[in-house]
């Protein structure tokens, strides 16, 4: 949609919603600070304004998804690894849009192929899976490849290192707003940085993802927790902050 926008003489068209942006001069001094955030020592550690959510050290901020008991994942060497049939782990805290880092390695030592290969996943707000997959030298559907938002878009490109190896995955998160009669007003999006390398550039959320089912809209709370998949396979996670972003 496009505003008609009167500045001085001249009339120019506009994005609605950029009304912020045209609220100051160009340049003006007036115009509020960014506030400071300190990063992280090297690339990929948590910045001052990172709700750290895996140091290595322990699950406290995590329970069990189906229960809320305690988490039931392996912790050890400085990474969490997926403990077979505990089931999916989940955030106490709940978030809405959000800047996600972690890091992840499948299985050094190779079994089975396709989906059951390495397979967890990433649930942003408990419905958006970004898919944790062995996808170096493994051939299964495009929207099931890692850094796939699972059943709607693969990656851009497969950007993976091999079995056994440290992988990053950060992740820019738009969350979907929805009306009080439940009808999506604006839809999610997120960006997938895998390993550094852009898979997903800023892709409409399409609904929660489902496993051969097209999707759609099912209306949800503006926060709800990170959960992290088991899906049978010993997947290690690592070095998991989260920013949040404003809407
Ligand atoms: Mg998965």
């Amino acid at each position: 949609m496009l505003a008609l926008v009167l500045s001085g003489t001249s009339v120019s068209c506009r994005p609605a919603g950029a009304e912020e942006q045209f609220r100051w001069a160009v340049h003006d001094m007036n115009r509020p600070q960014p506030a400071i955030v300190v990063p992280g020592q090297q690339c990929g550690q948590p910045p001052s304004n990172a709700v750290v959510l895996f140091d290595g050290t322990g699950l406290s901020s995590w329970i069990s998804a189906k229960d809320g008991s305690a988490a039931k994942w392996q912790v050890a060497n400085g990474y969490m690894e997926v403990v077979k049939k505990t089931g999916d782990i989940r955030t106490k805290e709940s978030f809405g849009s959000c800047q996600l880092h972690l890091e992840w390695a499948t299985p050094a030592i190779v079994a089975g192929n396709s989906q059951q290969r390495g397979n967890s996943g990433v649930f942003i707000m408990d419905n958006y899976e970004v898919q944790v997959l062995d996808s170096y030298d493994n051939i299964t559907y495009a929207d099931g490849h890692a850094a796939s938002l699972y059943g709607q878009y693969p990656p851009l490109v497969n950007a993976s290192r091999g079995p056994g190896q440290w992988q990053s995955c950060d992740i820019i998160f738009h969350r979907p707003w929805f009306a009080k009669n439940g009808k999506v007003v604006r839809k999610g999006r997120i960006t997938v940085l895998h390993n550094g390398v852009v898979v997903q550039d800023n892709v409409q959320i399409l609904g929660p993802t489902k496993h051969k089912v097209r999707t759609k809209y099912v209306p949800h709370a503006d926060r709800l927790p990170i959960r992290l998949q088991d899906h049978g396979n010993p997947v290690r996670y690592r070095n998991i902050w989260l920013a949040e972003l404003p809407d």
